[in-house]
């Protein structure tokens, strides 16, 4: 899984090396980048834009998302769609109108981070890349950073610690190299991971959770918490993939 477009190029950065980068609105260079990219939408990514716009997922998905099927995968895929000038449709002379609540792959750009399961259940082994980032003005400012630092600075770990958990269903070992989903599948899909009134729904319904063989609790957990029930949509999505969590 890549929090950045599959299709980015630059430099893995060594375990623990440094790198120097700044990024403001003092820079000729600001709102550059939010334009003419192919911007990946992640599960949590939509969860966080919904409480950015105060929108409904399925308006979100309608208004500011497009679907395509990963070429790798075969898997659906959310991406940005881009206004026709080519601008993401949250960029403004001031900055980004969802800031606070921005996509993983805008917070983590200039770097880029590629992950797979660790071995034996362990952690998720990560590797950061160096976009190639033409244009970006902010290589030049005077600021030696760590990636531990710039994952601080920008808010990243409860994205990572979502995206770590759908890896369980990305790279679930009874799946088999690239696979399309048929059409009741790819609605279970964007159901679980990006329209979270519809699962939260199909949750409510008697018997859900013995049904899946999911513990009760989890639901009351899930009454509570959007990640939660985020976390619930990924196992839930696995049983109905898979036959199992
Ligand atoms: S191009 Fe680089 S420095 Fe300029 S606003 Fe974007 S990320 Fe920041
Ligand atoms: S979501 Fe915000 S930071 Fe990301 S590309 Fe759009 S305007 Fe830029």
């Amino acid at each position: 899984m890549i929090e950045a477009d599959q299709g980015l190029t630059g430099r893995r950065l060594a375990p623990g090396e440094r790198f120097q980068f700044a990024c403001g609105p003092d820079l000729a260079c600001f709102n550059a980048c939010c334009r003419d990219k192919r911007l990946p939408l992640l599960p949590y990514d939509l969860l966080r834009l919904r409480r950015a716009l105060n929108l409904p997922s399925a308006q979100i998905l309608e208004q500011f998302a497009e679907l395509e099927t990963d070429p790798i995968s075969g898997w659906p895929a959310l991406r940005i769609r881009l206004s026709e000038d080519g601008a993401c449709p949250f960029v403004s002379p001031a900055g980004c109108r969802v800031y606070a609540h921005r996509p993983a792959c805008c917070r983590v750009y200039p770097l880029a981070r590629a992950v797979r399961p660790g071995a034996a259940g362990g952690p998720p082994q990560e590797v950061f890349l160096l976009q190639d980032a033409p244009g970006c003005l902010g290589w030049s400012e005077p600021r030696e950073l760590s990636v531990e630092r710039w994952i601080q600075d920008q808010g990243l770990a409860e994205y990572q610690a979502a995206n770590n958990y759908a890896l369980r269903l990305f790279m679930h070992p009874r799946r088999t190299g690239k696979v399309a989903l048929n059409q009741a599948q790819t609605h279970a899909f964007i159901s679980a991971l990006y329209n979270l009134e519809v699962f939260r729904q199909a949750a409510a319904q008697e018997g859900f959770a013995s049904r899946w063989g999911l513990a009760p609790e989890r639901l009351a957990q899930a009454r509570g918490s959007e990640e939660e029930l985020l976390r619930l949509g990924v196992d839930w999505l696995a049983g109905v993939l898979f036959g199992g969590g």
